[in-house]
């Protein structure tokens, strides 16, 4: 094999030429102008020409590559395994990287590794093979990445929280139940006390200490399901009862619904039960779900709220919370899942595309249709699990 080494004055770029003379100035033209990073190298692994862009990338001057090989480029492990990489795809023709392109590794000059997209082209040229690697940069797109999955965390936790300030009040009211009636089983006890301690007395006292105590039981309950309710934590996903987690949705959303009585009716498929899921986020989409509808039922004269449950096809089951109020307003209809679309004074309108994005982040979709109820209904897929509940 044999390379002739041309340096013209005018370029940018260190360039071996490999064989046709005459696109040597094209070749050229396009390594210093193409806005990616671009390496071309031999069959040994050694680099040929190179672009303007991956030079800066790499933070080399362009001298510094030329006839180097391009394991310099790579961090450890693919740094040693190079060799061996290009050897095996001569040998046996089968490709891992080349014509198929990957996410991987890549190194600069300073020892520091970033994320690159690399896809590479293998061509025969009157002076050998050649391979060309076009790099793409990807630490500017992850951390982007990476910073929409903190706002979306950051807007999951705000919505919840907000939910909690709507749901405080009805909730100090739910508290303030439990701990009157204690108060007053224990005025009841001492006030017993007092008279002289017959069995009957003592049974009265024994009576009203149980009582107390299972009011205290009943008041730490709600106190627990609102710190679950507003816990942060990171997404982790349990077999879990959807019986149960509708349940409690349903428990939640109702609090505080004021005079208008309203029943969830639930028609759960018992042979699609278990479901793999984040509970608290799936609790927070049911809660939304069943919030918006209860909120559609104000003043309406017919009040039925469904949540359904049904087992589909891929180890799906399909939820639907459907209502009896007037139905998706037109102008909001066309952008039901966007951010910040609400019809209502305290609205955030961040409800449903939250729930949205948490439903999808679980494998599933939904979406909105006409209720059979009459008003509006929300279907949403979650995976089924396979094995028993392990969640209580
Ligand atoms: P928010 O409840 O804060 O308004 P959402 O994202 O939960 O935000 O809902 C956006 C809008 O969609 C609501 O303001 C309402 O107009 C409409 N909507 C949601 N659910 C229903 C429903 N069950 N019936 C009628 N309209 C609904």
């Amino acid at each position: 094999m044999f390379y002739a080494e041309i340096r013209h004055a005018d370029s940018m770029l260190p360039y071996r030429d490999f064989g046709a003379d005459s696109s040597g100035a094209y070749h050229r033209s396009i390594l210093a102008t193409v806005p990616d990073a671009m390496i071309v190298i031999d069959a040994a692994g050694d680099i040929l020409s190179f672009s303007a862009a991956a030079a800066t990338m790499f933070g080399y001057r362009e001298a510094e590559l030329v006839g180097q090989n391009v394991r310099l480029l790579m961090p450890g492990p693919d740094r040693d395994r190079h060799d061996a990489y290009m050897q095996r795809y001569l040998e046996t023709g089968e490709a891992h990287i080349i014509g198929i392109g990957r996410i991987t590794t890549a190194r600069r000059r300073d020892g520091s590794n970033f994320p690159i997209e690399l896809a590479i082209g293998d061509a025969e040229t009157p002076g050998g093979r050649v391979f060309t690697g076009f790099i793409r940069d990807l630490t500017e797109r992850q951390a982007t990445e990476r910073r929409l999955q903190d706002l979306q965390g950051e807007l999951t936790h705000i919505s919840r929280i907000s939910a909690m300030g709507s749901l405080a009040s009805a909730l100090a009211h739910e508290l303030n139940q439990p701990l009157t009636a204690i108060a007053s089983y224990m005025e009841g006890a001492r006030s017993l006390l007092k008279s002289p301690p017959d069995p009957e007395t003592l049974e009265m006292i024994d009576d009203a200490l149980a009582e107390a105590a299972a009011q205290s039981l009943r008041a730490g309950e709600i106190v627990r399901r609102l710190r679950d309710f507003i816990a942060r934590g990171e997404s982790e996903k349990r077999v879990a009862s959807l019986r149960q987690l509708v349940a409690e949705a349903a428990a939640l959303a109702l609090i505080g619904t004021g005079p208008a009585v309203i029943d969830v009716e639930t028609h759960l498929d018992a042979t699609a039960d278990a479901v793999l899921v984040d509970r608290i986020q799936i609790q927070q989409v049911l809660l939304n779900l069943i919030r918006n509808a209860v909120e559609a039922l104000a003043r309406r004269p017919r009040r039925r709220l469904e949540v359904t449950s049904r087992a589909g096809p891929a180890g799906q089951v399909t939820v639907t919370v459907a209502d009896s109020g007037a139905g998706i307003a037109p102008e909001i209809a066309v952008h039901l899942f966007e951010p910040f679309r609400t019809s209502k004074a305290d609205g955030m309108g961040l409800g449903l595309s939250i729930s949205r994005t948490i439903v999808e982040a679980h494998g599933g979709r939904l979406w909105q249709q006409a209720s059979d109820l009459g008003g509006a209904a929300f279907c949403f897929t979650l995976p089924l699990a396979e094995d028993a509940i392990d969640d209580g």
